[in-house]
Parts: C-alpha cells; structure tokens; sequence
C-alpha cells in the first residue's frame, strides 16, 4: 500500500563531534520517503528551489519513490544548519531558511488523494494541514513536527495534532509543547488532544509508545558508531510507517512491530552523514538487525 508524505527536503550543514558536512542532502520528507521505500510505495510532496541538483532527484527515483508532487519553484531551496556536542541527542540550530518554503502552495497529484497512509513530516503545520485536507480517506495519519513550528506556530500545530491517529515527536518537543516537565503527563496531556498513540523519540535511549491505556518501551539500538544523528527521528518514522503500509496490520502487536523496524532503520542511518549509509543499505542489513534487535530485548518469560 502506498504512502504519501509531506515534508521538506533540504540542504543541510551539519557539524558533529566527527566531522562537518556542508549543503549535504536533507529535509524531513527526504530521509522519511528513503526509509520507507524499503517497505511500501512513497509518493512525495515537498518544495525546492532552482540550486537543487537533478542527482538528488535521480536518487529519490532510484529508490522508486514517486516525484510528481516534488514541485521545483523560482528560488533557493530549504536551509537548515545544525550542531551536535557529545550529546548526540539534541541538535542545536545555528541557522533556519526557509526560502521556497514560504512560497509553497502544495497541490496533490490526483494519483495521491486516495493514499491509505499519510506522514505529514516536519514541515510548516499549515502546510502539514493543507494536505491532510487533499487526502480523501487515509487509513492511517502520522505527524511529527519541531521546537521551530512549536514556538512560531503552536495554534495551527494544535489543529493538525487533533486530527491524527499517531503523533511521533522528540522528548524535549513533547515537554515543550505541553509546558509539563513530566514525560507521562505530557504524553497524556498530548493524547487528550484527540490523536489515538503518541511515540515519543529518547535518543540513543530508544522510544515510548503511549495510547490512554498502554505504555510500550524499546531501546535504542546500541552502536559503537555514531557519525551523524540528522534524520534519525523521520528514518525511524519511515520505516514505522513502512512497515504498517506493508501489512496492513494495525494491532497493538503490529504496531510494537513497526517501532522496532523504526528503531533499526534510525540506527542504519546515523552510522554516517547525510542519506550516506542509505543510499548503500540493503534489506538483508535490516532482516539481519531486526533479529539481532529482538535478541537484544529478550528475557525469560518467568512468572512470580
Ligand atoms: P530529524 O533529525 O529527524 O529531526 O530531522 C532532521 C531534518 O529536519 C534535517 O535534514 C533538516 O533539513 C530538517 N529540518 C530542520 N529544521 C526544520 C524545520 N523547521 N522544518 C522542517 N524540517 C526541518
């Protein structure tokens, strides 16, 4: 079943305790739709500008991703800067441009308004909206957003939160969104809005799903090396949702599931810069880990 997702792609430079990488590919919908394309169809939506180079686009199209709602406008495409300390957990932003962004007016593709999964990835709530109103009928709608849009946007972000099943944010997005310092309140306070499960992204200490009723923890996978933590947060929501688009099953199970291959897709990606370890990943590397990762969490089933 197919996806579509809204997002932004981007230039990044980023700067990590090992190394600096200069106007390197990025942006929310880039790393979501290429962690997803391992599971299910993506069809995209995002904006850039004139400097944006075709072999970005050949390598989106490599991965069979479907381009037609990547709208190329007059204009310097989306900017991001960032830094990372020791604590590979937070990233600081140095610089936003927003650019094409500001200018962008998306208009779905008739062949993506009868999508069953819909990501509405970090990216300006107003546009996040504006295209959950062109999806007829999704099946399944997941967003994610930013401290950027939470401080310049808290209303329309509200809006969108209150009309999705799954809200996937970081832990210090989720405090600050919410102003209560209490991860399980906030995680409450969120779920009240309306959505029906909260994910909440820890970092290198894994991921808490929230519904009303249930909690599920799972760690992080532990890695000896990690380059560059950029896109960790919508590779992991790619492949989340990959996987739910791939079988369909939205159980409690099938659900714990997808944050498992999330979790795995996350930890591919931060092994190097940019969609570097991505772009040479293969399926079997992710068979491989996912079992390597359900060991990791075993124990013995004993009763008291
Ligand atoms: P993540 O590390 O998964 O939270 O996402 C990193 C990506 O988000 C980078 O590649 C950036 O280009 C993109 N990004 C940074 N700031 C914003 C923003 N305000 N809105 C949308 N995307 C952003």
């Amino acid at each position: 079943m197919s996806i579509v997702v809204v997002g932004t792609v981007a230039f990044d430079t980023v700067e990590t305790p090992f190394g600096r990488r200069e106007n390197v590919l990025g942006g929310s919908a880039t790393y979501f739709s290429t962690s997803a394309s391992f599971f299910a169809d993506v069809s995209l939506v995002a904006v850039v500008g004139e400097d944006f180079p075709e072999e970005h686009v050949d390598f989106l199209q490599s991965r069979n991703i479907d381009t037609a709602g990547l709208k190329r406008i007059p204009g310097k495409t989306f900017q991001w800067s960032g830094r990372y300390g020791y604590d590979l957990n937070e990233a600081q932003t140095l610089d936003t441009q927003l650019n094409v962004l500001m200018d962008f007016h998306p208009e779905l593709p008739e062949s993506y308004r009868d999508a069953e999964y819909l990501f509405l990835a970090n990216i300006d709530p107003d546009l996040q909206m504006n295209v959950l109103e062109q999806v007829r009928k999704p099946k399944l709608v997941a967003c994610d957003t930013m401290n950027f849009w939470i401080s310049s946007k808290p209303d329309a972000l509200k809006n969108v939160l209150q009309k999705v099943d799954v809200v996937i944010i970081n832990e210090s997005e989720a405090r600050q969104f919410t102003g209560e310092v209490n991860l399980v309140k906030a995680a409450r306070q969120i779920i009240a809005l309306g959505c029906k499960r909260l994910v909440v992204k820890r970092g290198e200490y894994g991921v808490l799903m929230f519904t009303a009723e249930t909690v599920f923890a799972a760690p992080a996978y532990p890695l000896e090396e990690v380059f560059d933590p950029t896109g960790a947060g919508d590779t992991f929501a790619g492949g989340f949702m990959g996987y739910l688009a791939n079988t369909g099953d939205h159980s409690e199970e099938g659900l714990r599931q997808a944050i498992i291959f999330g979790s795995v897709m996350a930890s591919f990606n931060v092994e190097d810069f940019s969609l570097n370890r991505m772009k040479r990943l293969e399926y079997k590397e992710i068979q491989a880990r996912f079992s390597t990762f359900k060991a990791l969490t075993n124990f013995r089933n004993i009763t008291f």
